[in-house]
This record gives C-alpha cells, structure tokens and sequence, in this order.
C-alpha cells in the first residue's frame, strides 16, 4: 500500500471514531463533507450581483447604496437560521473544526466579489487587551489569519482598539455607531499608508465596527479599505417584511 492511500485509511478510521461534524448544526456526517445534507438545503447563499456597500444581493439591498469608509463588502451566507446557529457555536468554541471552512468560503467569495483588486495586506477588528484576556481569543483575527493563509496575502495586526466599548448586539441600532466612535487607532501609518486593505470580521450586523475601523484606516492614508465576513445579518427593515 502506498504512503498516501495508507493516511487516507488511517484518516477514515479516525473519522469513524471521531466522526466529521456539520460545520453548521454541529450533526455527524459524512467523511469530509464539512456540511449536511439538511443545511446544505437550507442555508442562505449570497448570490448574484451584489451591493457593495451592504454586500448583499441587489434584490435584497435596502441601504440604498449608502457611502462608507470601505470600498466593498462580500459574504458567502446571509446571518440566518443554520448559519447563525454555526456561527454561534464556532464563537463559544462547540465547533472549532467549522475554521478553515468558514475561511474557506470567505476567501472564495473574497476571490469573486475583488478579483481585480491586489490586496497589500489582511487585517481584523481588534480587542482591547482587556476583552482578549475575557475571551482568551479573537475570533475575528484568527478567522483573517485563516483567509490571509488562503489568499496567500499577510495577515498584519494594523488597527488598535483604544477604549472598551459595549457590545453592539447588546444595543439598539441608532446607538451602534456611536458607541465605537473614535474606539479605533492605528499605530502603524507607515505599513497602512498607500496600501490596499482587506479588513475581515466574523459578522456584519450594522456594519458600523468595519465602517469605523475602514475609517481609521483611510484616516491613515490607506489606499482603499475592502471588507469581508463569514455572513452578513438583513437589515431590520428587511426583517419585518
Ligand atoms: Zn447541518
Ligand atoms: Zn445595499
């Protein structure tokens, strides 16, 4: 037996044991199929042509291509049933194996949504020291860490978080922004200055952290600020249809 088909055995047996999970709802399946057939059925893709400015299709854009900091926005999934609950359980750490698929997809969706654009560096929204010792991690740099590893471009530490803020889901939309005003530095201008930025979070639910923080960065003379998270949450007017 060659070395190969040999790990692929060794590897099969293991996942009979230890069986692969569904990266959304957490259920056992099948070898290396990273999700089930159930949430395969139900998952909201985004599709189509997309409003770069909410990165959701243009059939479902409702901000009426407001302006912000960032030149584009893209997601692979809409923050809804199987994916939130996935992305849930990847945050409190029930499924971490769900990493390199969700990076995988972003970098996919990275890849189509800016394919002409040559990104200088990946970064992520920061924590306070504080909030990273509460956590023990940041989700949001290890998942640019992971999509930086797939798109082959560096992961730099580039923001700073100056000041705890509350958490934005904890408030109400109309304060979101306030909240993280001016909560964002940058030490380092020289490796932002004239270079062109890929900033990735988790989720974008107002969109008013990425937007603070693509800020910062044009503040420090970035050439252009692009975003992507794993999935972005419908706006509330959205919601109540
Ligand atoms: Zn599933
Ligand atoms: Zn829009």
């Amino acid at each position: 037996m060659l070395k190969d088909e040999l790990l692929l055995e060794i590897d099969k047996f293991r996942a009979e044991i230890y069986p692969d999970r569904c990266c959304f709802c957490f259920t056992p399946i099948d070898y290396k199929t990273e999700i089930c057939p159930s949430c395969r059925k139900t998952v909201k893709i985004i599709s189509g042509i997309r409003c770069m400015s909410c990165g959701m299709s243009k059939n479902d854009c409702d901000c009426k291509g407001k302006s912000n900091f960032y030149s584009g926005i893209t997601a692979p999934y809409i923050y809804d049933g199987v994916v939130r609950d996935g992305i849930i359980r990847w945050k409190y750490r029930e499924n971490i194996h769900a990493l390199p698929f969700f990076a995988k997809e972003t970098a996919k969706c990275i890849h189509e949504s800016f394919s002409s654009v040559k990104f200088d560096a990946v970064t992520f929204i920061p924590q306070t020291a504080a909030e990273e010792k509460e956590k023990g991690i940041n989700q949001s740099e290890i998942l640019a860490q992971e999509v930086g590893k797939y798109l082959k471009i560096p992961t730099v530490k580039l923001i700073e978080k100056i000041f705890e803020t509350s958490r934005q889901h904890n408030l109400p939309m109309h304060m979101r922004s306030g909240n993280v005003f001016g909560a964002f530095g940058c030490p380092a201008y020289e490796s932002v200055k004239g270079k062109t930025i890929l900033l990735i979070d988790d989720i974008k639910t107002s969109g008013n952290t990425l937007n603070e923080c693509a800020k910062v960065l044009q503040l420090n003379d970035a050439s252009e600020v692009y975003c992507a998270v794993i999935a972005i949450a419908r706006s509330n007017k959205r919601k109540k249809k």
